[in-house]
């Protein structure tokens, strides 16, 4: 499909000048989809020089003029869908439903929400004899992951957008058709030359250059916890502010209050989505212990409704998106059976006629502890691990014994499930199955990031704050 990827720099498409470039592999048959180059520290100071020229002057548009540009980019976003959902599909494999109904729409609500916020929002106002003033942090790399790839991007370029910082933009190289897209999207909304930038590169190369390079005030990084920790690292010389949206392993409380079906049913259709390739995934799930025998029943005929399939056939689930993916989670899949977990549905292999692409069947394990590794690592597939528990006290501590604390889920009597929702150390807790809501802040505790993104909430990671003393 895309062959020779450009990187947008400075307001013009640039022919890459790096030397290496790698396979983008369609993972529902392992074929080559396209080819991108791989970018070089020359062209990522290129980007960097050119946002940081940009940022004098569009860090002092007004609002007015912001709230213009982002209705252009909502207007030339709609024309663009229909590409988006292809290149998404042909990327990382999600199912043309998944892409059309979920992936392609996210990207855009990102941009409607910032622009509903940013008309509200609170640059400056007088405190005593002080102005507080918020101004945008400046030059703003960005790093994104390739499992939601346009939520993952544009909940960073809108907010940044909103608040007058420049960008450059190195998305997952596994994902980069999307990111192109949006790229033209944002050329065909005329946002000025040097604001948004993007340039193609794995993290050894572009991502290094990035996140190391002096002139770089804030690093937004989505992506693993093991690559989060490296950026934090290289950011750390030159004292840049790290916002990070890392990995997670998220619980799913079962009270005993709770409608059974439903809270089973729609906890397993939420880690079977996007193939279980989401950072906030209810992966453990916490039943208590003397209904375990009747969730299991409920797990495993909620689980065998994903079918699984090509992308673009009528099959709910698509394949993982890549080959190492495909690994680590059989990996993971027989460490479960090894260290004596019960397979309800499920386990190794390929599902049936579906030899050549990467593709894995939907799996439940119970009798899970949460000390096994099936419960402790981010298996980032569509594996659930059912853990039995007594007492409302012990759920609580199963649900919070785990180095994340991106998102949590509490199923039960509204007043009961808020109360333990308190107890939870995580960024967002959703009770009883509620939608995602875009417009709330998302974000993680412990190892599962700093800073929080979406809506209102995620301007203050972009901005940076001022107390003019004696002012009046
Ligand atoms: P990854 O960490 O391998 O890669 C993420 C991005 O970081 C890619 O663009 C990659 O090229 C880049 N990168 C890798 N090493 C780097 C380095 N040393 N320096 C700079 N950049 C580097 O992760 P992945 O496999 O693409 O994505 C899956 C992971 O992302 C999972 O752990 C998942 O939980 C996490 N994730 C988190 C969120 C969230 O919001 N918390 C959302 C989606 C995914």
């Amino acid at each position: 499909m895309y062959t020779n990827l450009k990187f947008y720099i400075d307001g013009s498409w640039t022919n890459p000048t790096g030397e290496t470039v790698i396979d983008v592999i369609n993972p529902a048959d392992a074929s080559v989809a396209g080819r991108v180059s791989i970018g070089t520290a020359a062209n990522v100071d290129k980007a960097v020089t050119a946002a940081r020229k940009a940022f004098t002057t569009y860090s002092s548009t007004s609002v007015e003029e912001r709230l213009a540009l982002l209705d252009r980019i909502i207007a030339a976003y709609q024309q663009r869908t229909g590409d988006l959902a292809l290149a998404i599909s042909e990327e990382m494999g999600a199912p043309t439903w998944l892409a059309e109904q979920i992936q392609v729409p996210i990207g855009l609500a990102h941009f409607q929400i910032a622009r509903a916020a940013l008309e509200k929002f609170d640059f400056g106002h007088s405190q005593g004899n002080n102005e507080i003033v918020r101004e945008p942090i400046g030059v703003v790399a960005m790093i994104s992951p390739w499992n939601w790839p346009m939520n993952q991007v544009t909940c960073k370029v809108a907010p940044a957008l909103a608040t007058g910082c420049t960008m450059v933009l190195k998305p997952s190289e596994i994902s980069p058709f999307s990111a192109t897209i949006l790229a033209e999207i944002l050329d065909e909304a005329k946002v000025p030359a040097g604001v948004f930038n993007l340039v193609h590169g794995d993290g050894k190369s572009v991502g290094n250059a990035l996140t190391s390079h002096p002139d770089v005030d804030m690093v937004s990084f989505t992506g693993s916890t093991a690559a989060g920790i490296q950026v934090a690292k290289n950011a750390a010389e030159t004292v840049k502010r790290v916002q990070q949206e890392l990995g997670g392993k998220s619980p799913n409380i079962i009270l005993r209050s709770a409608d059974i079906g439903a809270a089973v049913g729609g906890g397993v259709a939420q880690i079977m989505l996007n193939s279980g390739q989401s950072c906030n995934a209810p992966s453990r799930m916490l039943v208590p212990a003397e209904r375990m025998a009747e969730a299991i029943a409920i797990a495993r005929a909620a689980a065998e409704e994903w079918t699984v399939g090509r992308p673009e056939s009528n099959a709910k689930m698509g394949p993982v998106a890549s080959e190492a993916q495909w690994n680590k989670i059989q990996r993971l899949i027989q460490a479960g059976i090894d260290e004596g977990a019960k397979l309800v549905t499920g386990g190794p292999g390929r599902p049936d006629g579906l030899e050549n692409g990467f593709y894995v069947r939907p799996t439940i394990f119970a009798d899970v502890t949460n000390d096994m590794t099936i419960a402790r690592e981010e298996i980032f597939g569509p594996v659930l691990t059912m853990i039995g528990y007594d007492d409302e006290e012990e759920a609580i501590r199963i649900a919070n014994d785990t180095i994340y604390g991106l998102a949590a889920y509490v199923q039960g009597e509204p007043a009961e499930a808020q109360a333990v929702a308190q107890k939870l150390r995580a960024g967002q807790v959703l009770l009883n199955n509620v939608q995602l809501d875009l417009a709330a802040p998302f974000g993680g505790y412990k190892q599962s990031g700093n800073g929080r993104e979406w809506g209102a909430e995620a301007f203050g990671d972009f901005l940076e704050t001022k107390a003019i003393v004696g002012f009046r």
